[in-house]
């Protein structure tokens, strides 16, 4: 999460550059220097791919803007090598939310390819110039560049839409499955989709010689795989609530300990995360990796108070598990503290209890295989 450089914000999602990103920059320097054998070739190269990803980035708002309309977070859109990512904090909860959240990413192409189309008419250059003059045909020029731009627009749009999660086309056939089907059943399907097309694109990188796609393949394989495995964990534990795995004699701290006393209670109750109390009101949460850095950066004496998480956002009883499974996972946290509704502790739900009740639940009863002895 650290390997990436914040570029600005908007509506409160950060825009994030990952640090492998100037990669693809360098690689398209190179590659259309050589195409077009100059220095004016690298820097048509570094000005498509960067224009290419401004409309990345228009397509990932697309999705934000959708899910914020329905009340779903965004944490932060991330910019890699191989395209972006617009992080949200929970799944929506209805597959006709999901269906427009999707459709909203390749729309923003659409448009764009429209604007793009209109302004190249009224210029006066007509639809086959604009498509047959790649830029390996016209130089290093502006229309060239125009064109090019024109040109993967439409292909993000296009390749997009594959029918293949966790691609924009596979969370739109989820979505249109799970009208109709078991969402658990709806994910599987798509993932399938999604791995068979993972599969064919990298056989076809392969013959080509494209390493580019084979690293897309390879993307899509793992993320359908991934996120596969998470729907069928927050589907089996659908049904649970906190109430059923949180643990009520969780050790607790307090705001005037010391990080060296907390350090202690940790060693000493082998427990990672902790509620920060006063009384019996939560005033702040101090999860184990802060701990970790805090005593790496700041005295043995300085107060919890100091470094504390003290806007953490706890969670009750009442609430659904998967609903906290999916919030430790984005937020990357290893246990939340659970209040009453009138904010009084009663304890820390953590991840490992969550996996324990997963496994419980998920697992058999045993088969008796007993003789009977008389
Ligand atoms: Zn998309």
């Amino acid at each position: 999460m650290n390997r990436s450089l914040k570029l600005f914000s908007v509506r409160g999602i950060d825009l994030r550059l990952h640090i492998t990103f100037p990669l693809i920059l360098g690689w398209a320097a190179l590659q259309f220097g050589m195409i077009f054998g100059s220095l004016n070739g690298a820097i048509f190269g570094i000005a498509a791919i960067t224009i290419l990803f401004v409309l990345v980035t228009l397509h990932e708002l697309g999705h934000s803007f959708a899910a914020q309309y329905y009340g779903v977070p965004v944490k932060q859109i991330i910019l890699t090598p191989i395209g972006g990512m617009a992080q949200l904090m929970r799944m929506p909860e209805k597959p006709l939310q999901e269906l427009v959240i999707a459709i909203a990413g390749p729309a923003v192409n659409v448009v764009i390819a429209i604007l793009m189309l209109a302004l190249a008419l009224s210029s006066g250059i007509e639809l086959s110039t604009l498509l047959s003059t790649t830029g390996r045909l016209a130089g290093a020029t502006p229309l060239s560049l125009f064109s090019y731009i024109f040109i993967s627009n439409i292909f993000l749009a296009v390749f997009n839409l594959l029918p293949a999660f966790p691609l924009d086309g596979g969370r739109i056939l989820r979505a249109l499955l799970a009208l109709r089907l078991d969402y658990a059943r709806a994910t599987n399907i798509a993932a399938a989709f999604g791995r068979v097309l993972a599969v064919l694109l990298g056989i076809y990188g392969l013959i080509n010689g494209s390493f580019f796609l084979l690293l897309i393949a390879i993307f899509i394989f793992g993320a359908a795989t991934q996120e596969a495995r998470a729907t069928q964990v927050s589907h089996i534990l659908r049904g649970y609530t906190v109430q059923q795995a949180f643990s009520r004699s969780a050790f607790r701290l307090q705001p005037g300990y010391t990080l060296q006393q907390a350090a202690n209670m940790a060693a000493y109750s082998r427990q990672r995360s902790f509620a920060v109390v006063s009384g019996d009101q939560l005033v702040g949460f101090l999860p184990h990796a802060l701990l970790q850095s805090s005593l790496r950066t700041h005295p043995p004496y300085t107060l919890v108070s100091d470094v504390m998480i003290s806007d953490i956002h706890p969670v009750t009883p009442e609430l659904d598990l998967h609903v906290v499974q999916q919030r430790l996972l984005s937020e990357k946290l290893d246990a939340l503290p659970v209040v009453s509704e009138s904010g009084r502790i009663l304890g820390l739900v953590t991840l490992r209890q969550i996996v324990d009740l997963f496994r419980l639940v998920q697992s058999k009863p045993p088969i008796v295989q007993g003789s009977p002895s008389a």
